[in-house]
């Protein structure tokens, strides 16, 4: 291990090492140290093994923080098209899927190549396997990082260890636990672009029912996603489920409306002109599947019946019922399976043009472990570009 650095990456995932490779072509000598046996896990686990590595339509809109401001100045200056840029300056072909969401045609080993690459170019030294002991300021400047394999003296020290999502990957409170010791705030966290876990007899009664889908709008505080939902052996999951787990809290309740779009009880009203003989259940199954039909039938404690015998009033009630669906999930999955750490290190106290604390000169916090976070769809991938990015060329 070099006994000397101008910098210090401690986290060797997509902000670490994007920042190692700007920071190391402005000269800087650069090394990187990540205790898992390999760099990037999580990138190389994203977008379900495609990585979806930027959203098209990235805006400080997609971020949540208690300093909604912050995000702004490195995302304005590291957009997704400069990311694309570097896509394509590597010959990564990609596409979008949905919602300006774009992902490697390949495999997201390419885009962990891809940092590699331009790491190898930028000289920058990188380490795994590394355990990291303890921190200390030196006076009048720099840092003494003790790691299991060797004290190093840096110049610049920049904390890049991400969220606590998915502790069997690597991820560990460490980030947070270091910017305490240097007198920073810590935003409480919590699991989002989680699934929602319902109780016993909730799960009962949708045991037919994993693996369909359909598309709602869900609706949690003030949080808002018309996308796909999905019934699971545990509860629901799905985008739309993903997205608003960011706006709940333990005991609040989750809107779904089942027919986005469709004014359900004045379209079974029509119906009900049209096809006089149709049973409700038939004239459902327009809009969901056999299953889903029954399901939400039964919930509601509705009999199908030819829809000549309901009256305009007692159709409505129907369609009312039927079309919006309230539940409070009992929790989430939390960590194990969450894609992304809500919270983190208050941006208060962090420069928003260079990500360095404003407590400790020297020190840097990029990417998840600060207290930015994205909506599901290349969001969070960006965030970690940016902000690496504005720090690589300040450290
Ligand atoms: P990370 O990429 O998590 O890197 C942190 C690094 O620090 C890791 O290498 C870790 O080993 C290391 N580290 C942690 N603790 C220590 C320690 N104590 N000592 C030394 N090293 C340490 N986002 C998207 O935009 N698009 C997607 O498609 C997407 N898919 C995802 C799928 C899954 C299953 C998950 C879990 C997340 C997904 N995300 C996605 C979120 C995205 O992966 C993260 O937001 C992003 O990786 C954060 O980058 P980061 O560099 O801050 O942290």
């Amino acid at each position: 291990l070099p006994t000397q650095a101008d910098v210090l990456i401690i986290g060797a995932g997509a902000a670490g090492l994007m920042c190692a490779s700007v920071a190391g072509k402005r000269g800087r000598s650069v090394l990187v140290l990540d205790h898992a046996n390999k760099v990037g896990k999580k990138i190389l686990m994203s977008g379900g093994g495609r990585c979806n590595f930027t959203n098209l339509y990235t805006a400080p809109d997609n971020f949540y923080s208690e300093n909604p401001h912050f995000c702004k100045s490195a995302l304005a200056r590291y957009t997704q098209w400069d990311f694309i840029a570097l896509v394509e300056k590597h010959g990564i072909s990609y596409h979008e899927k949905t919602l300006g969401q774009l992902f490697c045609d390949n495999k997201s080993r390419d885009i962990v190549d891809l940092l590699l690459a331009e790491c190898r170019e930028a000289r920058a030294q990188i380490r795994t396997r590394c355990e990291i002991q303890r921190v200390e300021p030196l006076a009048p400047k720099g840092f003494e990082v003790h790691t299991a394999l060797g004290k190093v003296v840096c110049e610049s020290l920049v904390i890049a260890t991400g969220g606590l999502s998915i502790p069997t990957m690597g991820a560990t409170g460490f980030g947070y636990d270091l910017a305490k010791q240097f007198g920073h705030n810590i935003i409480p966290t919590r699991a989002a672009l989680v699934p929602f876990t319902l109780n016993k007899r909730a799960l009962a009664r949708q045991q037919a029912l994993p693996g369909t889908s359909l598309a709602v709008n869900a609706s949690c505080g003030s949080g808002h996603f018309h996308e796909q939902m999905l019934f699971t052996h545990k509860g629901l999951s799905g985008p739309a489920v993903l997205q608003i787990s960011s706006h709940w809290k333990k005991g609040m309740p989750v809107t779904f409306d089942l027919t986005p779009g469709l004014d359900l009880p004045e379209w079974l009203n029509a119906q009900r002109g049209k096809r006089q003989e149709s049973f409700l259940h038939t004239v459902l199954a327009e809009l969901w599947s056999k299953k889903l039909v029954q399901f939400f039938l039964q919930r509601n404690g509705i009999e199908s019946k030819p829809l000549k015998q309901y009256s305009e009033q007692a159709i409505k009630v129907v369609g009312e019922k039927l079309q919006t669906w309230t539940l409070t999930p009992e929790g989430t999955e939390g960590y194990r399976t969450a894609e992304v750490t809500l919270g983190g290190v208050d941006t208060h106290e962090v420069s928003s043009r260079s990500m360095e604390s404003m407590k400790q000169p020297g020190l840097y916090f990029i990417g998840e472990v600060l207290d930015v976070t994205g909506w599901l769809g290349g969001f969070n991938f960006q965030w970690a570009w940016a902000s690496a990015h504005a720090a690589g060329g300040e450290v």
